[in-house]
C-alpha cells in the first residue's frame, strides 16, 4: 500500500479535522483547517539535487522504478552516489517529521515539504536534524553513507518523494507496480534547480 508516513499522515490530518468540527464552538476552525491544507497543497514548489555538489551525472537515469529490485519489487526513488561524508541537503524547505536508524533504510530522515510532499533520505552515515526541526532548502541534514540495507554497497543517498493525495494521472498501467505511481513522485522531475542556483 501506500507508505506509513502517508497512512500517519492522513491519519492525524482527519483526527485533527474531526476534534474540530465534533463541537459547534470550533466548527469553523474545521473549516479554515481545510482551507489551509488546500492552501498548502498549492505552495510553489522548489527543489534541489540533495546532495552537495552533485549532478544529472551522479545517478543512473534509469534509477526511477528500476525492475526487478529485490524486495521492494521496484525502486521507487533515485541513488545519487557521492563519496562518504558528503553533506546531503534538505531539497526543499521543510519541518522533520521523523528520523530513524533501522530497517532498509539505515540512517534515514523522512521530512515534509511544500504541498504535503514527504522526502525521504535513506543510507545516511550521520543525521544532523531532530524531529519537527523546520529547515530551509539546502541546509545540511546529514552525510552521505551506505547504512541499512546499502551495507557493503558504493556510499549513495537514495532519496524518494511521496505525496499522500494520489496524482492519478500518474497512475501508469504499463509498468510494474504502475499504480503506486500516484504516491511515489519521479525526484528527477521535482528538482527545479540545481544547488549553485538556489544560494
Ligand atoms: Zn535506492
Amino acid at each position: 500500500m501506500i507508505t506509513s508516513s502517508t497512512q500517519r499522515f492522513l491519519r492525524y490530518l482527519w483526527i485533527f479535522f474531526f476534534d474540530l468540527f465534533k463541537r459547534k464552538k470550533t466548527r469553523k476552525q474545521a473549516y479554515g483547517f481545510i482551507v489551509f491544507v488546500i492552501l498548502v497543497l498549492f505552495m510553489p514548489y522548489s527543489a534541489i539535487i540533495p546532495v552537495k555538489g552533485a549532478t544529472t551525472k551522479n545517478w543512473n537515469p534509469k534509477s526511477f522504478w528500476f525492475y526487478p529490485w529485490g524486495h521492494s519489487i521496484t525502486h521507487k526513488g533515485i541513488d545519487i552516489f557521492s563519496p562518504k561524508g558528503t553533506p546531503v541537503l534538505s531539497s526543499t524547505h521543510g519541518i522533520v517529521f521523523y528520523t530513524a536508524n533501522s530497517g532498509k533504510g539505515g540512517k534515514s530522515i523522512m521530512i515534509l515539504g511544500p504541498r504535503w510532499r514527504f522526502h525521504y533520505y535513506a543510507h545516511l552515515d550521520s543525521i544532523k536534524v531532530f524531529q519537527l526541526q523546520p529547515l530551509k532548502r539546502g541546509q545540511t541534514i546529514g552525510t552521505v553513507g551506505a547504512t541499512g540495507n546499502a551495507k557493503g554497497k558504493p556510499p549513495h543517498l537514495h532519496f524518494a518523494v511521496t505525496t499522500p493525495f494520489p496524482h492519478l494521472h500518474l497512475w501508469d498501467q504499463k509498468s510494474v507496480h504502475g499504480w503506486k505511481k500516484i504516491f511515489y513522485l519521479d525526484p528527477v522531475k521535482t528538482f527545479t534547480k540545481s544547488y549553485d542556483e538556489s544560494l
